[in-house]
């Protein structure tokens, strides 16, 4: 514990939301908005965010009182834009009931989008509660000290990991060693699982609590966890319509609010669990076969889904879209748009409609 509490305080990156103020914390308001971030998102990509995000909202109130549209489009490149509407909920819910954000994981834990991890994380880090955390990378760290050969992300692996962490941070609340506290040492753990305790490959001899590890003792770390078993993604057809009108104006609708890209920007699109054929995206948008151009597939993937993406031109105006807007492509950048969809911009067919 003290090996990993010091080696935290050394090498521990420079990131921006660990900055601490002239009373020597964190502000919880930047650790709520990484913690949401880093969520399936790597750093790199969040650094690049941040800053833009707290520049635009610096603080929970400004969060709070946003449109909707405003914080997806600043969440534009993140992906799984849930969270950014959890979060937007979390802001304005930790406003009405609190009057900010509460400091005490369990008042965290009942705000839209904070689970046990994320409200543990801001406790223990930003106010010191003792309260232990378990993410990816602290249950792989766990399960290897302990030479447990146990599946990741199972709920019976979930469960020991919990358990053996309150153990740990009971010990670091208790330490009378210099510098040991639950912050350090839940977020050393944390880094430790980033940057060295790796899932492939980790790099045991630089590691500061080798000589605590069984798995590295018994030379297991590679097989520790147990890999995950794989689930088959459904897959799920997209059929996108490209249309530029004789302005180069470009027809885009907005997707209802909540659910799959819930509330993003998209062109005109026939969803389907089948594949789905051409006299049939001609039939849906009501233009004729013959009308449609420049078929591009691709495939995009989501955490459940994988996803066929069709994009077609059309030399006519659909008659489906019933909330659709003519965009300037320059104004696209104003736009929540998703990964998906800015790919299927870039590859739509560029002929003009006919109106
Ligand atoms: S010794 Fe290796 S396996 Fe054990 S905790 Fe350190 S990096 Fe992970």
């Amino acid at each position: 514990m003290r090996s990993l509490c010091r080696w935290f305080a050394k090498a521990a990156r420079d990131l921006p939301w660990r900055e601490v103020g002239p009373d020597g914390r964190r502000d919880a308001y930047r650790s709520l908005v990484s913690e949401i971030m880093l969520q399936q998102t790597q750093v790199s990509r969040v650094l690049e965010k941040f800053e833009p995000f707290l520049e635009r909202f610096p603080t929970l109130e400004a969060l709070a009182n946003a449109d909707e549209d405003e914080v997806l489009t600043m969440w534009s490149g993140l992906g799984y834009y849930r969270r950014a509407r959890s979060l937007h909920a979390c802001a304005r819910q930790a406003v009405e009931r609190f009057g900010g954000l509460p400091e005490r994981a369990s008042d965290l834990e009942t705000l839209t989008g904070l689970g046990r991890y994320t409200a543990g994380a801001i406790a223990s880090i930003v106010h010191h509660e003792p309260v232990s955390i378990v993410d990816g990378n602290v249950e792989r760290v766990l399960l290897r000290l302990e030479g447990k050969p146990l599946q990741a992300g199972q709920t019976k692996t979930r469960n020991w990991c919990w358990g053996r962490s309150a153990e740990l941070v009971k010990k670091a609340e208790g330490s009378r060693s210099v510098g040991v506290g639950v912050a350090g040492f839940n977020e050393g753990l944390m880094e430790l699982g980033a940057v060295v305790c790796t899932p492939k490959s980790p790099d045991c001899g630089a590691c500061p609590v080798r000589m605590h590890c069984r798995a590295w003792r018994m030379g297991k770390q590679d097989a520790i966890p147990l890999p995950k078993s794989r689930t088959t993604k459904k897959p799920l057809f997209l059929a996108c319509l490209f249309v530029q009108n004789p302005d180069g104006l470009v027809l885009l609708e907005q997707r209802p609010k909540g659910g799959l890209w819930g509330g993003l920007w998209q062109v005109p699109t026939l969803e389907s669990d089948t594949r789905v054929s051409k006299a049939r995206v001609a039939e849906y948008f009501g233009v004729a076969t013959t009308d449609l151009f420049g078929h591009t597939p691709f495939t995009h993937e989501t955490t459940h889904r994988s996803v066929r993406v069709a994009v077609y031109g059309s030399r006519r105006i659909p008659t489906v879209t019933t909330d659709g807007r003519w965009i300037e492509p320059a104004g696209f950048g104003e736009l929540a748009l998703g990964s998906l969809q800015r790919r299927v911009l870039e590859s739509g067919p560029t002929a003009r409609a006919q109106v």
